[in-house]
């Protein structure tokens, strides 16, 4: 059972992201493009995180994958072979009322418009293929059609053949990519969760084929591990296998890892064995041979896949919602006052360490930036002068800094300074030739 659902966390998120420079809706001042969104100065920092923790699980801590950075424009017969021409497609229906368009699948029981209330007024649906399509180069017509890429994934199984051959890696072993993918979704929202543009992280992981029900289990292990060790609580997260009748056409299973939304449980991540579906498409499509010849067995075959699909963008807003707390604090005057604390992981924490002198007296000032240029090299610092020392505090829980360095007037004779702790707000002196040290063993080795 999860935890019961809080329909007011999401517009508190959504208020503290803008608030504080986290994420801004797209095209602000022209008020806003629906379905986009930016990332402000903190939150470009925040998801930049959840990409390097991703890929240091997915490439620098394993000897057996490596990464890829392919084209978002391709030739346009990779998305024939794919099937994505074909299927990639959601069913669509307009309410004949309002003309409002939905998704047949996402509609409620009762029959009623979303937007309107009629009843029973929607068209037959049809199918709405959700890939955008541009031209390439100065003239529009069939022959220069090109698609913006739907899924990084098609990137890695043109490349099967270029990657295995240069780095001589042997099934099994894996090819993972992130960046931007597009898709023109009938009905986008929740903020960060369904978006037209967003980022993917992808790992295709090539294997025998019979290894794939194996390594399919081992990767829904290993994919539901990250999140739990970047601070999701478990009864937040959950492992849900696919159906028959859900599965996508290239897959023989499907499990999601989902989280437990403001709205109720949603897809994070797919892991899916996508057999030699892919490879067989290209192999024919394309006229090259794709199989791997195993000189230990002597046998040539074309290898299985297993496909760990996350989103950076929904696995941020994740974060950020699990983050999201309030709790009381001390003020200056021995009183309590509310906080906003965001309790995140410090490997995701935008800002690692504020560096905060007790006064914007001149005798301070020069110590810290002495600190300041001692620290950044080692992590992401902001130095905050601005204010009562309990408003900057209150300031850098509520964008989840671990750690506050606090530079006082006994500072300049004792030459030590005070690190708060975020979440316990506890205190303790530390002299400066241990600062950076100390710091990086409160933060941990990833930061
Ligand atoms: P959904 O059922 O939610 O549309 P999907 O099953 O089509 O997702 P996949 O094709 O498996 O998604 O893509 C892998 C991951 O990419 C998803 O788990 C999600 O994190 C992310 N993703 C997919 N579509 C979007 C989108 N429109 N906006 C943001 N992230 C997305």
């Amino acid at each position: 059972m999860a935890p019961p659902a809080d329909p007011k966390l999401m517009d508190r998120v959504v208020n503290l992201a803008k608030r504080r420079g986290l994420v801004f809706p797209s095209s602000d001042i022209y008020g806003g493009f629906r379905s986009t969104w930016d990332y402000g100065p903190l939150g470009v920092l925040l998801k930049r995180n959840v990409k390097d923790a991703w890929w240091r699980s997915m490439v620098q801590l394993r000897d057996d994958v490596v990464g890829l950075d392919s084209a978002i424009l391709m030739a346009p017969k990779v998305w024939e072979a794919s099937g994505h021409v074909a299927t990639f497609t959601d069913p669509l229906v307009d309410c004949r009322n309002c003309r409002e368009r939905f998704r047949a699948d996402q509609l409620p029981d009762s029959g009623a418009c979303p937007n309107c209330g009629s009843k029973d007024t929607f068209t037959e649906a049809r199918n709405f293929n959700l890939m955008f399509k541009t031209f390439v180069g100065p003239v529009e017509n069939d022959a220069s059609v090109a698609y913006l890429r739907p899924e990084t994934a098609q990137g890695i199984f043109v490349n099967f053949k270029n990657v295995q051959t240069t780095t001589r890696k042997k099934p099994p072993f894996g090819i993972a990519q992130l960046g931007k993918s597009f898709r023109n979704e009938i009905t986008p929202g929740n903020f960060l969760f369904r978006t037209r543009e967003f980022e993917q992280m992808e790992m295709e992981y090539f294997v025998p084929p019979d290894q794939a029900a194996k390594w399919f289990e081992y990767w829904v292990a290993e994919r539901y591990r990250w999140y739990l060790d970047l601070g999701i609580p478990a009864d937040k997260l959950r492992i849900r296998p696919h159906d028959a009748e859900e599965l996508s056409h290239y897959s023989a299973e499907t499990s999601d890892v989902e989280f437990v939304f403001p709205w109720g449980w949603g897809e994070l991540e797919g892991i899916a064995n996508r057999t030699d579906y892919d490879l067989t498409q290209h192999a024919k499509f394309s006229g090259e041979d794709l199989s791997y010849f195993d000189q230990e067995s002597d046998e040539r075959y074309l290898p299985y896949v297993i496909e760990p699909a996350a989103g950076a963008d929904r696995a941020t807003l994740a974060f950020l919602l699990a983050a999201y707390d309030e709790d009381e604090a001390p003020t200056g005057d021995g009183k309590v006052e509310k906080r906003t604390v965001l309790r995140l992981d410090p490997r995701l924490a935008p800002i690692k360490v504020a560096v905060l002198p007790l006064s914007k007296k001149e005798t301070l000032l020069p110590l810290t930036d002495d600190v300041a240029k001692a620290l950044r090299p080692h992590f992401m610092i902001d130095v905050d002068l601005a204010g009562a020392i309990g408003r900057r505090y209150r300031r850098q829980d509520e964008i989840g800094t671990p750690l506050c360095v606090t530079i006082d007037f006994d500072t300049i004779d004792d030459r030590a300074v005070t690190v708060r702790d975020r979440d316990s707000m506890a205190q303790e002196r530390v002299p400066l030739d241990r600062l950076v040290g100390e710091l990086h063993d409160r933060l941990g080795v990833a930061c």
